[in-house]
């Protein structure tokens, strides 16, 4: 099911509402997300998780708006943070912190010491290290800090190198061969209590060989490990499933889980699933409006109001996410552009080579920018940062308000 798309009168609608409107009511650059979207992907996981026991825990780095939290709570699910900060907002978002698993390479002992006040669901440990300073502080305060080991299968995501996570070269988890002597090692601290299992191995993936892989050298491990006494609750097979941008075909959330719960079969294993992208990035767009059309010497620009600062994902990774006129009615010239923000880099750009009929003034639609978009987004160039919106049926929700100039330095302090 698809709530964003474009209707048989031209116009590019969220659920009940057009783009065009909301673009006029709440000013661009605007993210906008559907929260029938939203609620439909989480089904989809819930679903093709059929009858074996399973958590979903939404990768909160994604898109850490509290309306996209509160949302997710209300219907059950827990949460894959990366730092205390996502902590405080998972909790104030009313998500429950028992249902909390807790990522990162570099957590630190404050971290460590209010994810253990808030009674986690378990800290993914990403290392030996890690391992002894959560066992300390769980024994200075008399509890019993509850964790799985990451492990790296060194399995070749074939994603994009700055979001693959699961080669040996990567700073993520422990190799399978360490992670099994700091199982049996972790067996022998009082502050510490074995939960389960954890591995993520990339984003934006989109076959299913290397969750296969991964998944194997991960139940081979359990299996070496039950050998050695070593007993697991559950099985954490991280986040990573790709989504459509352009013309990839990635997996469906359902043929992905049918591999993994036909591999989990008979274990008595409890399954947690991390997705970030696949629940939040085709349940939003960001709307920016056409400042300029410029001719250049070898290409158009047709330069708009939103920049890297609010979708960096094409100027850091290359990223192609598809524009298109959120009013296709409209009568104008069709050309090739270079669409490009404001900012004073040339790596400022949110599409290249599209074919577009606009005009200065008209909104464009950038699709999939509901993960990684305004998660990602900064100030520079002193640009406040974009509104952020809900939309439920014909109902829109300021979920974030535009930021004004005084937000820009409302830290900061000139000296007398
Ligand atoms: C980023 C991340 C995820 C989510 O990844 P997606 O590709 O957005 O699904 C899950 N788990 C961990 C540990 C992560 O760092």
């Amino acid at each position: 099911m698809n709530f964003i798309d474009t209707k048989d009168n031209g116009l590019v609608a969220v659920e009940d509402l057009y783009v065009k409107d909301l673009a006029q009511k709440y000013g661009t650059p605007l993210y906008v997300y559907s929260k029938a979207q939203l609620v439909e992907h989480l089904r989809a996981y819930n679903e093709a998780s059929g009858n074996v026991e399973h958590l979903v825990c939404y990768a909160v780095k994604a898109n850490s708006n509290l309306a996209i939290l509160q949302l997710m709570a209300s219907l059950g699910t827990g949460f894959d943070i990366v730092s205390g900060g996502e902590l405080a907002r998972v909790i104030e978002a009313g998500g429950d912190p028992r249902k909390v698993v807790y990522s990162g390479v570099a957590k630190s002992v404050n971290e460590i010491e209010y994810a253990l006040s808030q009674n986690i669901l378990c800290f993914n440990v990403e290392s030996p290290a890690e391992l002894e300073r959560i066992n300390q502080i769980a024994l200075d305060k008399g509890v019993k800090a509850p964790i799985s080991i990451r492990v790296n299968p060194d399995v070749d995501a074939g994603t994009h190198p700055y979001i693959s996570t699961g080669l040996k070269n990567n700073k993520f988890g422990v190799p399978v061969n360490t992670a099994f002597e700091l199982y049996k090692h972790a067996l022998t601290l009082d502050g510490i209590q074995i939960k389960g299992i954890d591995c993520h191995i990339g984003s934006q993936l989109t076959t299913l060989n290397p969750f296969v892989d991964a998944l194997d050298r991960i139940l081979n491990l359990v299996d070496r490990l039950a050998d050695a006494g070593v007993k697991l609750e559950h099985i954490d097979i991280g986040g990573g499933l790709g989504v459509v941008y352009n013309d990839e075909t990635p997996p469906s959330v359902s043929d992905y889980l049918k591999v993994v719960t036909q591999k989990l079969a008979g274990r008595g294993l409890k399954l947690i699933c991390e997705p970030g992208r696949s629940m939040v990035a085709n349940a939003g767009i960001l709307v920016t409006r056409c400042e300029y059309l410029k001719q250049g010497e070898v290409c158009n620009f047709c330069i708009v109001d939103a920049a890297m600062n609010d979708m960096i994902r094409p100027s850091l990774y290359s990223a192609w996410m598809r524009i298109e006129e959120a009013d296709h009615s409209l009568d104008r010239e069709v050309a090739k552009y270079n669409v490009v923000g404001p900012i004073c880099e040339t790596g400022d750009f949110l599409g290249k080579d599209r074919v577009l009929k606009v005009a200065s003034g008209d909104f464009l639609v950038m699709h999939g920018a509901g993960a990684y978009g305004f998660a990602m987004s900064s100030n520079y160039n002193s640009r406040p940062r974009s509104a952020e919106i809900m939309v439920d049926g014909s109902v829109s929700h300021i979920i974030r308000d535009r930021e004004s100039v005084e937000d820009l330095w409302r830290h900061e302090h000139k000296i007398n």
